[in-house]
């Protein structure tokens, strides 16, 4: 199998998928219900049910995913159910159960952990989910929240990432850019609290996008809302690591290309007046900025007409065939190739981030 005796390769010479794929090049499937293994948001399984099931999970880590400089625990908990019910939302599915993973170090005091868990357990009840099990470990170096969610839908349902025919439109839900910019504002905020401890900040102006980052809610209302609108999505992909490197995973996934119109790009007001406070171009957030756990999908022409117009959808580009590529078209007519920056956990620079 694995045969590099002697060699040391670092990590970040893979990067996050490359060790991905590195790692689980030789899983055989064995099993006639594994459906659908590794490479989605979820794997599909079949039980020769009505309904196929898919499980996702998706892992946090202090220091790389969340600073409890500006992170209250209660957030934490609801953040970490939401990032994984997304990726069950993103399969066109219900999520119906998960499971908790923590691991805490000893500077954490039962009342800590309580206040995590009131989160965890508020998201829960909001989006009627099931906590049915988990397990509790002690770390040396603080927290790690790793959750499991399950969910189910019609095999005719599923949407996986593969599907994109040339020609389809490419839609995103809501706006993007908020979560990074949230981000960057928290990040001053503790910055300037560090040099003067008396501060008051007004974050007035930055709910929205605050609001973003400390408190997603994953897109539950997607999968029904296309339900009542019979559509279903050729792919489907949720907004992890920036727009730019979903398309990319939805593209490459189904052997496609794509023009995306930089016009058309959903952006909050306060995003794009923050990013000119901050000096940052607000595409470039949209496309490279992550955790806004938006929804991106790909449709038929023919259900044009349901969706345009809902203020739930934006119409952001179309497929194209492979040897086109992938591509951005700017406001000035440019035609820019897409690039993938996503976020790599295992970059030195970006440790903030995931
Ligand atoms: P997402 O952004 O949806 O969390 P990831 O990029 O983390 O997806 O993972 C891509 C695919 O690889 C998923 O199908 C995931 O289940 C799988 N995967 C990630 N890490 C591992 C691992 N250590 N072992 C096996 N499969 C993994
Ligand atoms: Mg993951």
């Amino acid at each position: 199998m694995f045969d590099n005796k002697g060699s040391k390769t670092s990590l970040a010479e893979l990067g996050e998928f490359g060790l991905i794929e590195h790692l689980t090049r030789f899983v055989e499937l064995s099993q006639a219900s594994t459906k659908k293994g590794i490479g989605d948001d979820a794997a599909i399984l079949q039980f020769n049910n009505e309904e196929d099931v898919v499980v996702s999970t998706d892992m946090l880590v202090e220091g790389v995913h969340f600073d409890l400089a500006y992170m209250p625990l209660k957030h934490l908990g609801y953040k970490a159910v939401m990032v994984n019910l997304s990726d069950i939302y993103a399969m066109n599915a219900e999520a119906t159960q998960i499971t908790v993973s923590i691991a805490a170090s000893n500077r954490f005091p039962v009342e800590a952990l309580e206040e995590l868990y009131t989160g965890i357990l508020l998201a829960c009840k909001t989006y009627k989910v099931d906590l049915v099990g988990g397990d509790t470990t002690s770390s040396t170096a603080g927290l790690i929240i790793s959750i499991t969610a399950i969910g189910k839908a019609k095999p005719n349902d599923i949407c996986q990432r593969n599907g994109a025919k040339p020609n389809d439109l490419l839609v995103v839900t809501g706006d993007l850019g908020g979560a990074y910019m949230g981000l960057q504002v928290l990040e001053r905020e503790k910055q300037v609290f560090k040099v003067n401890p008396n501060a008051q900040p007004d974050l007035e102006p930055y709910t929205y996008i605050i609001e973003r980052q400390l408190k997603p809610e994953a897109r539950k209302d997607i999968p029904t809302l296309l339900k009542s609108l019979e559509v279903t999505p050729t792919s489907m992909i949720d907004i992890s690591d920036g727009l730019s490197s979903e398309i990319i995973h939805l593209c490459k996934n189904a052997k496609v290309g794509a023009n995306l119109f930089e016009e058309k790009i959903p952006l909050d007001p306060t995003v794009i007046s923050v990013c000119e406070e901050f000096n940052i171009d607000s595409t470039t957030i949209a496309l490279s900025g992550g955790e806004d756990y938006e929804l991106l999908f790909t449709i038929n022409q023919k259900d044009y007409d349901k969706i345009k117009g809902n203020p739930n959808f934006s119409i952001i580009g179309h497929i194209t065939e492979e040897k086109e590529g992938m591509h951005i078209i700017t406001r000035a007519n440019q035609k820019i190739a897409l690039k993938a920056r996503g976020w790599n956990s295992f970059e030195e620079d970006e440790q903030e981030n995931k």
